[in-house]
């Protein structure tokens, strides 16, 4: 090997490793990690993260990049060496903008603010965490301030999570996908409504996980290389490609709740474990975009996991775990697991309504960061938009404006973007795959899913971010991004479902 590319590649590992120990540090903070804890927390990882950013911005790792890309530049796409060069030289160009002072103060804030959050909200106490949000808006306009030649103050921010994505392309996008949307939701509105309450029981969290552990297991999660715990908010962590982490929380009355949160985790999870492992350690080990991520976890959760095969399957294995399903028939449990009934809380919502939930906390963040909205006035302008948008009225903050943890716990603005382009994604890569593989809905049925999972490997995991996320669409589904596989997907759906 070049001794450039190995002296680069040496330096890049060790930000890797940082970046990950500093997962680990938030994964704890998340599962394990006592209240007490979170001051001196907030320290360590900001340290890290100052670690890892002058290793990264350095003048030795900026000399190698230079030396190094014009070979990069001549090398096929598939050449993961090239590949890496130049995504190092993508994230380099991006955080040399970015003083190390401002990463280590914004890393401290999240930290303390992330604790903060999971003490106010049960409070539904605002107040408390005003100030700190508004230290969170400015933070994020002084990261803003870092980069020139940016139509828009968060697009700095979009660009760390779905390279290539502005506020202006996804407004475009947000706009068309809500023309068609909207009309949808009214004429499900405007249908006999599904009667939903046989979800609703006692159900023991100890058993719920345990269920929910089958369901993971059988779509293909990996528990000799990862784990499950909970957390006040799931996510899915790789610590490295052994130890890839998924969480979840149950709620006894609510069996849903659980049930979707890991299907949707452990779909995340599939990407990570299907990574090129010649890329683990390497700054490409991991998904190519926040998009192209939820695609993976919005594909499992809804498109396999509130599907017909799916439970045919598993749904005799649910009443068993749970004899309160004995007397719901099949159809009328699928039939809830669908229904369509705008609510105030994102995570709950169905697939209709979701991407409207997406779209007002877009357009406020936007206003944050444009200065057009002050944040006193953030739940006034939250509520608002849910009377309007959704119809419905948010009962307290808690389920208002305090609910997503990415506004307590990282960069305010730049993240909610990736749920909608995830939604769009998963139908095209979906579709594609069954029709690649024109049998696979048949394998659910008998509780396989390795076909769908092996396509997902081989055409989008092994990439890891070797690729750009417009390449790496445009090779596996032959299409650019579009709304179109998506809205006729829920058009057919919920067409059928609701008689329209
Ligand atoms: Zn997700």
């Amino acid at each position: 090997m070049n001794p450039s590319l190995a002296t680069l590649k040496d330096r890049l590992a060790m930000m890797t490793d940082l970046n990950l120990t500093g997962s680990i540090l938030n994964w704890d903070q998340a599962t394990m990690m006592p209240e007490g804890g979170s001051e001196q927390r907030g320290r360590q990882m900001a340290t890290l993260s100052k670690l890892s950013h002058e290793l990264l911005v350095s003048k030795e790792t900026g000399d190698l990049i230079q030396e190094l890309t014009p070979w990069a530049e001549q090398q096929p796409m598939e050449n993961i060496e090239a590949a890496f060069v130049r995504e190092a030289r993508r994230q380099r160009d991006l955080e040399v903008n970015v003083p190390s002072s401002l990463n280590s103060e914004m890393s401290e804030h999240y930290s303390r603010m992330y604790t903060a959050w999971t003490i106010a909200r049960p409070k539904d106490d605002f107040s408390s965490l005003k100030p700190l949000l508004e230290k969170s808006v400015e933070l994020s306009k002084r990261f803003s301030d870092c980069f020139k030649n940016m139509d828009h103050p968060m697009d700095a921010l979009i660009q760390y999570a779905d390279f290539g994505v502005t506020v202006k392309s996804a407004k475009q996008l947000f706009s068309d996908l809500r023309s068609q949307l909207v009309p949808l939701v009214k004429r499900v509105a405007s249908a006999k409504q599904i009667d939903s309450s046989c979800l609703i029981g006692d159900f023991e969290e100890t058993a719920q996980l345990e269920f929910c552990k089958t369901v993971a297991r059988q779509i293909g999660y990996d528990f000799n290389r990862g784990r499950m715990d909970l957390s006040a908010h799931p996510f899915m962590t790789r610590l490295s490609g052994g130890d890839i982490r998924i969480t979840t929380r149950a709620i006894r009355s609510d069996i849903t709740d659980c049930l979707f949160s890991v299907i949707h985790e452990v779909g995340h999870a599939l990407y990570e474990f299907g990574i090129n492992p010649l890329l683990d350690g390497n700054i490409l080990a991991g998904g190519v975009s926040s998009g192209v991520h939820e695609s993976q976890s919005r594909l499992w959760e809804n498109r396999v996991g509130r599907g017909k095969p799916f439970w045919d399957y598993f749904y005799p294995i649910l009443q068993k775990s749970f004899p309160h399903f004995e007397k719901v028939s099949q159809t009328h449990f699928i039939r809830a697991i669908n229904k369509v009934e705008p609510g105030f809380i994102r995570v709950d919502a169905d697939e209709l309504t979701y991407n409207l939930h997406v779209m007002i906390r877009f357009d406020l963040e936007c206003q944050l960061l444009e200065g057009k909205l002050a944040v006193r006035d953030l739940p006034d302008a939250w509520n608002e938009r849910y009377k309007s948008d959704l119809g419905v009225t948010v009962p307290n903050m808690k389920n208002g404006c305090l609910q997503d943890v990415h506004w307590f716990g990282g960069r305010l603005g730049g993240a909610f973007q990736g749920y909608t382009i995830g939604n769009i994604l998963s139908a095209q890569f979906y579709d594609t795959a069954s029709h690649k593989l024109p049998n696979m809905e048949q394998d659910f049925i008998r509780g396989d899913f390795s076909k769908l999972k092996s396509w997902l490997n081989t055409n989008l995991h092994h990439w890891g971010a070797s690729i750009s996320p417009d390449a790496l669409i445009q090779l596996s589904t032959r299409q650019d991004l579009s709304i179109k596989p998506y809205m006729t997907y829920l058009t057919e759906k919920y067409s059928r479902l609701y008689g329209l």
